[in-house]
């Protein structure tokens, strides 16, 4: 069923791709007259300490490397990227590993406000990854099926609110659900629901209900912000014949748009918030710790020798595992602020979006 040209296409590509992306000044932040820190050039992005009172420039200007630094602006510039370019650089790789039969992994990283749900989901104007995603998945299944594939998409969305697993398709039900592991396909969340979608319209449906459920609180960053993750799988089967032989390839696709990472102490959160605060982190923390073990795994020995992941120390790397390394397609959108006010926090997503370029994962194709 999966092509072994294409297989070796995946192998070339299958590295972590890590993207970085400044959105434009909010109200908040034109109103206290900000500084812009940001400059991007090319796939660099830069950040400049306008308060540093030094004259060491290695100090006061700190520049990072990245597969693509996006710009939003002024949309003359060349490194401004509108959502659909975003799509054709991150979407369409997606898509194209899902069909190759891997497992692929999105996630948005970033204080609470600057820009993940935008990149992920869009506005009412502006679609983001994920409908582009789901659409160009089922463009690609009507043409494929004329050559004899059948598919089947399945769907899940969960929220992971303090450690705890809720089933964002099934209403404002709060029990939390056991995560548990199968020695074959990895970890799952028991008695999640699972919707068997037909077309994109369907897939968005699921979509807008899950939003509608996600946990949200006030902190002083935003309005509402949103203080959980969200996973929005997509499992996708391509049944076919290899050589005459019926057969099947399963890939899973993860959508994640994680909670914001802003430090407690800079949101001024105290009681449920502060505690709130310290499972994110200790998420975040982990997906840290997960992504830079597996950047030293490939650096040291590219996957010959046996390293110790910890995935299971939060229950989002957890669910992730099966994305992160190995079989997967893994790309990081550091989402980030324009403004001189977010100095340390735009400095922190932008050091943990440096850790995670050096992962190079070992693929091997779903087949059952
Ligand atoms: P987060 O999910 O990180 O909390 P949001 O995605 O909700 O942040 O973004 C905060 C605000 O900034 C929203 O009003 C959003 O529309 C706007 N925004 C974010 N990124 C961009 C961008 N690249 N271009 C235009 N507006 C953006």
């Amino acid at each position: 069923m999966v092509d072994q040209n294409k297989l070796l296409r995946c192998e070339k590509m299958a590295s972590v791709k890590v993207a970085v992306r400044v959105r434009p000044f909010n109200q908040r932040e034109i109103d206290m007259d900000a500084k812009l820190i940001i400059q991007m050039n090319g796939k660099k992005t830069g950040i400049l300490n306008s308060k540093a009172n030094t004259r060491d420039e290695s100090i006061r200007y700190k520049e990072f490397t990245f597969d693509y630094s996006y710009w939003s602006h002024d949309d003359d510039s060349e490194e401004f990227a509108s959502q659909e370019q975003v799509y054709k650089d991150l979407g369409t790789e997606v898509v194209d590993c899902a069909f190759q039969g891997y497992n692929a992994c999105v996630f948005a990283y970033g204080q609470t406000g600057s820009g993940k749900t935008y990149t992920m989901m869009g506005s009412s104007d502006s679609q983001g990854l994920i409908p582009r995603i789901c659409k160009a998945l089922f463009e690609r299944m009507a043409e494929d099926s004329k050559r004899g594939t059948t598919h089947r998409v399945q769907v899940s969305y969960l929220e992971i609110y303090q450690e705890k697993v809720a089933d964002l398709l099934r209403g404002r039900d709060t029990t939390s659900l056991k995560v548990r592991e199968h020695p074959k396909r990895g970890p799952y969340v028991q008695g999640l629901t699972t919707c068997l979608v037909t077309h994109y319209g369907h897939i968005q449906e699921c979509m807008n209900r899950g939003n509608s459920h996600r946990t949200t609180a006030a902190t002083n960053m935003n309005d509402v912000s949103s203080r959980s993750h969200a996973i929005f799988t997509i499992t996708f089967v391509q049944a076919g014949y290899c050589d005459g032989v019926p057969s099947e390839t399963v890939s899973k696709i993860h959508l994640v748009d994680l909670a914001g990472s802003e430090r407690a102490d800079t949101t001024g959160a105290t009681g449920q918030r502060l505690k709130e605060g310290a499972h994110i982190n200790k998420s975040l923390v982990t997906l840290g710790s997960v992504i830079s073990a597996l950047a030293e795994l490939s650096i040291e020995s590219h996957g010959q020798k046996k390293f110790f992941i910890p995935y299971r120390d939060s229950v989002l790397t957890w669910l992730l595992k099966d994305s992160l390394g190995g079989n997967s397609k893994t790309i990081m959108i550091a989402a980030i602020s324009p403004a001189d006010c977010n100095y340390g926090e735009t400095l922190s997503t932008l050091r943990y979006a440096n850790r995670a370029k050096n992962i190079i994962n070992k693929p091997t194709v779903n087949e059952d």
